[in-house]
């Protein structure tokens, strides 16, 4: 196929492209309901808000690639109607939806954060199922804190519940640590270690809070930095949110050159940390990527919500970041047309890139294709030792097929 910027696609570069499996290190589960129209469009957008009437979601990038790329999976001409696709969507139910797009995507391991909505998605188990890939799971930091004070704990007595907590969900399998302190915080959280004494106080006035306002979210900075810290010290990869998010979030403070001290101090203990999304920072983060060593980023849900034009966040991100350094991910989370496009404009994208190297004389194809296995799945695959986890992992057809 010629690709779709009018650069002409390297035969060899598209074969590769077509065949690679993809390490998706960072996804959610998808949604395990067949959704209204509504619901759907809720779903496209990281945006809260009510749209204003007689507008519709699929007046984006993401809109027009789902009815792109995503109709002919589910045996529709290009470019349907929305409400034909949506049609479809519910024809088919969501088991065959979710099954036909995440096979589609043609992963080889996913890494699935656990940590947000997780009773409504698939989850670590079913997303193996569904999409035939293996899968692992991202603990998320503030999950496993607000756990440990729904079931009771002091102030005092909460760092150690917390170490203990998270050793044990680490202890099963888990591949990384994740924080959401951008959108609770900032990533302007302080970047030293807290100190037990200012972890208790800290404590002691949040569970005050709690109290008082009968919600647990933890969005204390000091205590958001144990957390993190405490990740650290677990020494499996941390992944960080940076950039784009929902509309909790203060785009500016999710800048992760916010982290640069913390980043400092982490670096003699040799844990690695993964900015995820990183959009519109993700010049940043290629930035941070090459300075320390164990910085590593991905361009996330980016790639998904900017269609077509994927292409060019793609192209950016292969500017100064070290081609080891970075890492493929969709970042789908409840419509599995995130997880599938995000690969599928990934191989667009990364195809006109490379191809346009090769054919101007940049590169040679040998060496775009090695980098893109790279990107695609060798850096996440020593980053998060995914070959020398144990087997009994794979999908295996048959009675568990859903
Ligand atoms: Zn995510």
């Amino acid at each position: 196929m010629d690709s779709v910027s009018g650069v002409k696609s390297n035969p060899e570069i598209q074969e590769v492209v077509d065949s690679i499996t993809l390490v998706d290190h960072h996804v959610h589960g998808a949604l395990k309901t067949t959704l209204s129209r509504v619901q759907f469009e809720e779903v496209m957008t990281e945006s809260d808000r009510a749209r204003r009437p007689g507008t519709t979601n699929f007046d984006t990038q993401l809109g027009l690639a789902i009815r792109r790329w995503c109709a002919p999976l589910l045996d529709l001409d290009v470019f349907v109607e929305a409400e034909t696709y949506l049609a479809r969507r519910t024809e088919l139910g969501a088991d065959d939806v979710n099954r036909r797009l995440l096979r589609a995507a043609q992963l080889d391991t996913i890494l699935v954060d656990t940590g947000f909505a997780a009773e409504d998605l698939l989850d670590v188990d079913e997303m193996r199922v569904y999409s035939g890939a293996k899968s692992y799971e991202v603990v998320r930091l503030e999950e496993v804190a607000e756990d440990v004070v729904r079931a009771g704990t002091t102030a005092e007595g909460f760092a150690e519940a917390f170490k203990m907590a998270l050793h044990d969900r680490l202890s099963r399998g888990a591949v990384a640590t994740k924080s959401i302190a951008a959108y609770r915080f900032g990533l302007n959280v302080p970047h030293e270690r807290p100190l037990a004494r200012d972890v208790s106080l800290a404590m002691g006035r949040w569970l005050a809070h709690v109290q008082e306002s009968g919600t647990i979210r933890i969005d204390d900075p000091v205590l958001l930095s144990f957390l993190l810290w405490s990740g650290v010290d677990e020494q499996l990869p941390v992944q960080i949110h940076t950039g784009y998010g929902d509309s909790d979030l203060d785009l500016l403070r999710s800048n992760p050159v916010h982290l640069t001290d913390f980043l400092r101090m982490v670096e003699p203990l040799g844990t690695a940390v993964v900015l995820l999304h990183c959009y519109p920072y993700h010049r940043e983060a290629a930035y941070l990527a090459q300075m320390f060593p164990n910085v590593y980023f991905d361009i996330g849900e980016g790639i998904s919500h900017s269609g077509v034009q994927s292409r060019q966040l793609i192209a950016e991100s292969f500017e100064i970041a070290p081609f080891y350094k970075q890492l493929y991910s969709s970042d789908g989370w409840g419509l599995a047309e995130f997880h599938f496009l995000g690969s599928r404009l990934w191989r667009n994208g990364v195809t006109d890139v490379l191809s346009g190297w090769v054919d101007q004389g940049d590169c040679n194809l040998v060496d775009a294709v090695r980098v893109l296995s790279m990107v695609g799945r060798a850096n996440a695959i020593q980053l998060y030792n995914l070959d020398i986890l144990k087997l009994g992992n794979e999908f295996t057809g048959g009675s568990v097929e859903p």
